[in-house]
């Protein structure tokens, strides 16, 4: 079964904590062990795992990326976007992550990060539980 999760971004640019709603798919949808699928269905966004304890890690993430991606001119995608389009390629679309007994196997400083390059939007987070 597919579950989804809803994320309000509020910035162009956002790493937004999601382990939570993630944590609760599984805890409610998991039996045994296995490995919980999330996936970002949106091209201008992206799903990493990083660390959550001091929050300059996704604003030093996120001000890096704008330095290799710049918003240029030159890009011939005519919605002015492909510097999002660029950085969602970069940090990919989708993360698999282990669980046992319904509890997400992260390391003690990984939380999974919805990555925001277009926002502010409303946008949706699939998991999959086996
Ligand atoms: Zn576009």
């Amino acid at each position: 079964m597919i579950h989804e999760i809803v994320v309000e971004t509020r910035s162009r640019e956002q790493m937004v904590d999601i382990t939570d709603q993630v944590a609760a798919v599984v805890s409610s949808a998991a039996t045994g062990d296995g490995v919980a699928w999330v996936y970002c269905p949106h091209t201008t966004a992206g799903l990493t795992i990083q660390e959550n304890a001091d929050p300059d890690v996704a604003a030093d993430i996120l001000a890096h990326l704008r330095r290799l991606v710049p918003q240029l001119r030159e890009f011939r995608h005519s919605e002015g976007n492909s510097d999002a389009h660029i950085k969602s390629t970069l940090v990919g679309a989708s993360q698999a992550i282990p669980f046992s007994e319904g509890r997400l196997r992260l390391g003690t400083w990984q939380a999974i990060y919805f990555c925001e390059f277009d926002g502010p939007r409303r946008r949706r987070v699939l998991v999959h539980v086996p």
